[in-house]
C-alpha cells in the first residue's frame, strides 16, 4: 500500500528542540513518520499529499506529562473520593483511567507516563498495562502510555494512599531486597514499562512525615537493578536530599517531586544525569482547594501547605543549577484532567522562559521516558505527534490551557481532535463536561 501523506502548513513552528522558532512552516509526513520539515518552499510538496491549513496557527509537538495519576479519582470525574474509593471497582476505575487518558489527549498531551495507584483491592498495573494496550490495539483512541508497577515497603508514602486500616489484599508490599525484587519482577511479567518507588515520606498522605526514611539502600538498590535487567526504567518519589542521593547512588532514572534539596543533592543529580519531575500543580492553593472539597483530613491540607514554599524554592534552585527538568504534574485528584499545561503557568511564574518550559514538557520528557529517538520534537524521522495552537506559547504559555486553542492534535501522523472551523472532531465519546459525576 502506497504511503499515506500529509503536509501541515502552519504559521510558526516551536519544534521543541529549544531552537528559533521558524515562520511559515511546512511539515512533510508520511505515515506516522516526519519527512521533512523546513519553511514554505524548502520542502517538497507531493502531488496527491492532503494539506492540513494550519497557517493561523503555532505548530509544535505533542506535550508529555512523566508524572500522572489516571486511575486516581479525579475532580473532574468525583466528588469525594473517599467514597469513590469504596464504591467504585477496579474494573470501573480501569474505565476512568482510559477516560482521563482521553481527558489529557484532547488536550495536547500524547504520550503521558503513569505512575500507576494501589486500590483497596490491589495494585492496579494490570488494568493501567490494560490501558495502554488497548490503546495501542487502537480499540480506542487515546495517548501513547507508559506504565508503571510499583515496588515499595509496608507503611512506605505509597502504601499510606489507602488509609491504615483497610485490608490489604495479596501481595502488594514487600521488604527486603529480594522480596522487593520479587514485588518488582511480578510487576514486571505483568508488563509495566518503569518500576515506581519511594525513598522517603510524601506531603499528600496520612501522617507520615516527609523525612521518613521509605527504605534502605540496599532495598532501593535491589529495585532499580531489577527494572534494569529487564532494559525497564525507575522513577524514585523523593522528598528529601538525603532520599536523592539515595537514588543517584541506586542509579535511578528519574527523581520525583525533589520538595527538599541541598547543593551536594543537586550536584550529584546533575553528575548522574538524572531528569527531575518536580510536580508543583498539585502543590498550589487551587489544588489544595480542591482537595479540601473532596473531603481529605485537615492535618494533610496543613502539611501540604507547610510544604508548599520548599517545593517552588526547590524548582528554582535545580532549575538555576541546571538540572534536567521533565514535565509531571502527579495529577490525581487535582487539579482537573487534562489541565497539565497549568505546571508551565506555574514554572513560567517561578521564572522560568516560556521556551524552556515548552522543552521540559516535550524533548526533556521524552528523554526522561528514554524516547527521544522517537518523540519529543519535530525532526526529520521522528513520529508525527504534533499539535497546532490558536495563539503563541512563547508570548502566553496559558494558551497551552485552553480547550478551543488546542485546535488540532496529531499522534501517530493521525488527526485524533480537530477543532478547526467547520471541523468537529473529538477523542471523548460524551461532550466535554456532560458525563455524570457519580457519587454526586
Ligand atoms: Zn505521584
Amino acid at each position: 500500500m502506497a504511503a499515506k501523506t500529509t503536509i501541515l502548513k502552519g504559521r510558526a513552528l516551536i519544534d521543541g528542540t529549544g531552537g528559533p522558532v521558524l515562520g511559515n512552516p511546512v511539515i512533510l509526513i508520511e505515515d506516522e513518520r516526519i519527512r521533512a520539515v523546513g519553511r514554505a518552499g524548502s520542502v517538497e510538496e507531493p502531488r496527491g499529499a492532503e494539506v492540513l491549513d494550519l497557517s493561523d496557527y503555532t505548530l509544535l509537538p505533542g506535550l508529555s506529562d512523566c508524572h500522572i495519576h489516571l486511575a486516581m479519582f479525579n475532580c473532574l470525574t468525583f466528588h469525594n473520593y473517599r467514597v469513590a474509593q469504596w464504591e467504585v471497582t477496579p474494573e470501573l476505575q480501569q474505565m476512568y483511567a482510559l477516560f482521563h487518558a482521553q481527558m489529557c489527549f484532547e488536550m495536547g498531551f500524547t504520550t503521558l507516563r503513569d505512575l500507576s495507584l494501589n486500590s483497596s483491592r490491589g495494585l492496579l498495573t494490570e488494568e493501567m498495562c490494560a490501558v495502554r494496550d488497548a490503546i495501542n490495539a487502537k480499540l480506542f483512541a487515546g495517548p501513547r502510555l507508559l506504565v508503571a508497577g510499583w515496588a515499595h515497603i509496608t507503611g512506605s508514602h505509597l502504601d499510606l494512599i489507602l488509609p491504615r486500616a483497610v485490608l490489604r489484599p495479596g501481595f502488594q508490599t514487600a521488604d527486603g531486597p529480594y522480596e522487593l525484587r520479587k514485588l518488582a519482577r511480578t510487576n514486571l511479567r505483568i508488563g509495566c514499562d518503569i518500576i515506581k518507588t519511594c525513598a522517603s515520606g510524601g506531603g499528600g498522605t496520612d501522617k507520615e512525615e516527609p523525612d521518613v526514611r521509605n527504605m534502605t539502600q540496599e532495598e532501593l538498590d535491589a529495585i532499580v537493578d531489577e527494572a534494569h535487567a529487564f532494559h525497564k526504567t525507575s522513577a524514585v518519589h523523593c522528598f528529601t536530599p538525603d532520599a536523592q542521593r539515595m537514588a543517584v547512588k541506586a542509579g535511578a532514572d528519574t527523581i520525583e517531586h525533589m520538595v527538599f534539596t541541598d547543593d551536594d543533592a543537586i550536584r550529584r543529580i546533575i553528575d548522574a544525569g538524572i531528569t527531575v519531575t518536580p510536580t508543583l500543580s498539585h502543590r498550589t492553593d487551587h489544588a489544595i482547594e480542591v482537595r479540601r472539597e473532596m473531603g481529605t483530613a485537615e492535618f494533610i491540607l496543613r502539611k501540604m501547605k507547610t510544604i508548599q514554599p520548599s517545593c517552588y524554592e526547590t524548582f528554582q534552585r535545580m532549575a538555576e543549577a541546571g538540572v534536567r527538568i521533565a514535565m509531571g504534574t502527579d495529577m490525581g485528584y487535582d487539579p482537573e484532567m487534562g489541565m497539565g499545561a497549568g505546571e508551565l503557568e506555574i514554572w513560567v511564574g517561578l521564572g522560568m522562559s516560556p521556551m524552556d518550559a515548552i522543552v521540559a514538557t516535550t524533548r526533556n520528557a521524552a528523554e526522561a521516558m528514554k524516547l527521544e529517538k522517537e518523540i519529543g520534537t519535530i525532526e526529520r524521522g521522528k513520529i508525527a505527534d504534533i499539535l497546532a495552537i490558536d495563539g503563541d506559547p512563547l508570548q502566553d504559555i496559558r494558551v497551552l490551557k485552553e480547550r478551543e486553542r488546542i485546535k488540532m492534535v496529531m499522534k501517530d501522523g493521525h488527526v485524533y481532535v480537530d477543532r478547526r472551523a467547520g471541523h468537529e472532531k473529538q477523542v471523548m465519546a460524551p461532550e466535554f463536561n456532560t458525563w455524570r459525576i457519580v457519587d454526586k
